[in-house]
């Protein structure tokens, strides 16, 4: 696990700013979430310390380790989307193997690491078959399962519940904050859900308009909420 960085981070495109230099640090372990409105900037924030975006100025540190112009593959991140996008003609077993195959581990750890994974989340009888056979619930397992399979430092995950109905999604916030316990990763998990933020986070992150409104526990930020924004996001009674 480890602790990930964030100094005055900014991004624009097309020369408008989006993200106007974010500080925050989260701690090695810790479950944080980044919520706030659609359009504030949370997936970019998300891709930018993934790699996938890169940042206008500004740095990104994991583990202590510089990895503001690293490629994602060497950030020490795995990333769980919304639209979990599994390959439709692997098996489950080939689904979460798929990094570890492009990585060449040997078959017999290989098989190791898919069967523990494979018992973590309950999809053990479920190896040999295809994406489509799967519930919504069991696809968003797979996707989540191709994530841990190759231990990552850190998790990202980008509304990974959003396209699930709301008790499947109940579930999956129990599975999630078990999974976390269970594992002791870093998690830095996005959504726009106030209800996902204070029953999931360790520590929240309040974003609007590309800036930090507050950071702080849900009861931190329930009890002694530090603008309106986030009185009325977060549901506060004052
Ligand atoms: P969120 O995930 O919180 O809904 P985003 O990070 O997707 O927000 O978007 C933040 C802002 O950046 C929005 O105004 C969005 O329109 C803009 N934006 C995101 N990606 C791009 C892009 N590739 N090109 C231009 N504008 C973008
Ligand atoms: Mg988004």
């Amino acid at each position: 696990m480890s602790r990930v960085e964030l100094k005055d981070l900014r991004k624009s495109f097309g020369g408008v700013e989006v993200i106007h230099g974010i500080d925050l640090t989260i701690e090695a372990g810790e479950f944080c979430v980044f919520v706030g409105p659609s359009g504030c900037g949370k997936s970019t924030l998300l891709r930018m310390i993934s790699g996938l975006e890169v940042q206008t100025s500004g740095t990104i540190e994991i583990g202590g380790r510089d990895v503001s112009d690293s490629d994602p593959s060497s950030r020490g991140i795995a990333m769980v989307f919304q639209n979990y996008a599994l390959y439709p003609h692997l098996s489950v077993r080939e689904n979460i193997g798929f990094g570890l195959s492009l990585a060449r581990t040997p078959k017999d750890e290989m098989k190791r690491k898919v069967d523990e994974v494979a018992g973590i989340l309950q999809l053990g009888d479920y190896l040999d078959r295809k994406p489509k056979a799967l519930s919504g619930g069991q696809r968003q397992r797979v996707a989540i399962g191709r994530a841990i399979v190759r231990d990552p430092e850190v998790f990202l995950f980008d509304e990974p519940l959003s396209n699930l109905d709301a008790a499947l999604r109940a579930q999956m916030r129990i599975e999630l904050t078990e999974l976390h316990e269970r594992l002791g990763a870093t998690m830095i998990y996005v959504t726009h859900d106030q209800v996902e933020a204070m029953t999931m986070a360790d520590k929240i992150v309040v974003l609007n308009g590309g800036r930090i409104e507050q950071v702080g526990t849900p009861m931190e930020l329930y009890e002694r909420p530090a603008s309106p924004f986030v009185a009325g996001f977060i549901g506060s009674p004052k």
